[in-house]
């Protein structure tokens, strides 16, 4: 049987992927496309998350697409609120028509005799093994894996008589009124459920080996909504856009340049908001300098809030092993909980799992280096979205959609089939993938692909740098190399 062609295939139908699609749609309209989405609903992230107080924790206003103004009243928005905005922006476009559900992406294999992708895909719940074929394959599966989270092995798990829940696997039935809760982690994810549990919780206990920066920021953004009564809509929020890229930048720049001053700021903000009762130097003091890990933003300061009224604590030690009631820790403290949450991160993934086969030869992602963030050396007609550790990662993901669009139908114009970037420079030098001494990216670095010291192959996580990396530089700039194919 003659297998389907289309012109580019998306993988992942989040955030990133509907961006893509309708930045393809809008600036490439002669070139067909479908998205493959692994699940049964679009989303991603915003769909599969559905624990208490899911929310963003950088702001709408850059977390949205360029081409769709943020209309909520909330800058830091919750779970639902940015699933209906994908959603809406799908059905807006007509795109919810070009995704194909429950399609799992197995393997990519590039022949270069010609000039395309097949691809193996798992369709449905049985599984059933389907092939289609494609031009250009760009990868918007997101960072981690959907099977599971990452949970380290606890001594004693199986003798804790209570529930154990990871966030990524949030039970519908989860009843946790009057109940002792506690959530194990210090990032985003437990400073998100911490405050969110106290709502019906008995008490809510964060339990983290080491403190992480966390940070207050309003959840609504006043000049955003002064600018709204007197723009039009898609200038107000091109403004707010653009101010919260720069003080982002600045915010950035400041804490790798001043870190003493920038420590100081943040823990002196949560001494005055989080009250007299807490050992801010034991639980909100990292050892490390800000923006050495991720930072983590709380909206209005809820998560000291319930720490001030005695609905949260934080405990600073180490598990030392589960027991029947709770958790042994290792200054021998005994923690009793009826419910432990595990959010102890995610297991990151690149190109959602895929295996990646050029002419034969299987593509080892530690031994590949990225090009601008987005291609990878030696694997030809294949863009991915990855965004930004230290901004929205929508910001890095509609730059990635300009480049790929200016680059396909530059391929149009000049009738050429195959593009591929390759690093004939050997001077340049091997870096790792992202600086962040965090745990959860150290033990994954090698799943990534390297970068180099030297641009184009350099990663910056920086948008003003990457607007001229990837919209204004050319796309012919001699480390990419075009072909015709096997009609040349
Ligand atoms: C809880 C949480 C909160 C976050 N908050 C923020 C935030 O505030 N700001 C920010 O910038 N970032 C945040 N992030 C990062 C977040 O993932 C991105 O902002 C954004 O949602 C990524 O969109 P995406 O479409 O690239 O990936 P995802 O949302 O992960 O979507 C990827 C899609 O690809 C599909 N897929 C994956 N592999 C395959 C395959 N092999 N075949 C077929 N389909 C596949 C998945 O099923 C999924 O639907 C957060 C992440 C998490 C987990």
């Amino acid at each position: 049987m003659p297998q389907e062609h289309i012109d580019t295939l998306i993988v992942g139908a989040g955030l990133s992927g509907i961006g893509a699609a309708v930045q393809l749609k809008k600036n490439c309209p002669d070139r067909d496309f479908a998205i493959l989405e692994g699940r049964e609903a679009l989303g991603g992230t915003w769909d599969l998350f559905r624990y208490p107080g899911i929310r963003s924790d950088s702001d709408m206003y850059t977390l949205g697409y360029a081409s769709r103004p943020w209309a909520e009243k909330k800058s830091i928005a919750d779970g639902a609120t940015i699933l209906r905005y994908i959603t809406d922006t799908a059905r807006d476009h007509g795109i919810d028509r070009d995704i194909r559900y429950a399609h799992r992406v197995k393997r990519a294999t590039w022949s270069t005799a010609d000039s395309c992708w097949t691809l193996d895909i798992d369709k449905g719940p049985q599984q059933e093994a389907v092939r289609l074929t494609c031009n250009f394959l760009y990868v918007c599966s997101g960072y981690y894996n959907y099977a599971h989270g990452y949970t380290p092995d606890f001594a004693g798990i199986e003798a804790f008589s209570g529930r154990i829940v990871h966030p990524q696997k949030w039970p519908t039935d989860m009843d946790y009124t009057g109940k002792r809760v506690v959530v194990i982690g210090s990032g985003a994810t437990a400073v998100t459920l911490v405050p969110s549990m106290t709502d019906k919780a008995a008490h809510v206990t964060m339990l983290q080996r080491s403190p992480s920066y966390v940070l207050s920021r309003p959840a609504e953004d006043r000049f955003a909504h002064w600018l709204n009564r007197y723009l039009p809509a898609k200038l107000a929020y091109g403004i707010t856009r653009w101010k919260n890229v720069l003080l982002g930048l600045l915010f950035f720049g400041l804490s790798k340049r001043y870190p003493g001053r920038i420590k100081k700021m943040i823990i002196d903000g949560v001494r005055s908001s989080v009250g007299p009762d807490c050992d801010v130097e034991k639980h909100f003091t990292p050892s490390y300098k800000p923006w050495d890990q991720r930072l983590c933003l709380v909206p209005n300061a809820d998560l000291f809030k319930a720490i001030r009224k005695g609905k949260a604590s934080v405990v600073t030690d180490h598990i030392d092993s589960f027991t029947e009631k709770g958790l042994r820790l290792r200054s021998g403290q005994e923690l009793e909980a009826d419910i432990i949450v595990t959010a102890t991160g995610l297991d990151l993934l690149a190109l959602g799992g895929i295996e990646v086969v050029v002419d034969g030869k299987a593509i080892v992602m530690k031994q590949t280096m990225s090009y601008k963030g987005m291609m990878l050396d030696g694997v030809p007609n294949l863009a991915y979205v990855i965004g930004y550790t230290n901004a929205s990662w929508t910001l890095k993901a509609d730059l990635t959609g300009d480049y790929i669009c200016r680059l396909l139908n530059f391929m149009t114009r000049q009738g050429l089939k195959q593009c591929i970037p390759q690093r004939t420079d050997m001077s340049i030098k091997e870096e790792s993938w992202i600086d962040f001494s965090s745990g959860y990216i150290q033990r994954s670095l090698e799943k990534f692909p390297a970068q180099g010291n030297k641009k184009p192959w350099r990663l910056y996580q920086n948008y003003v740098m990457d607007l001229f990396t990837l919209r204004f530089s050319a796309v012919n700039d001699g480390t990419m190399v075009f072909s015709k194919g096997s009609e040349q």
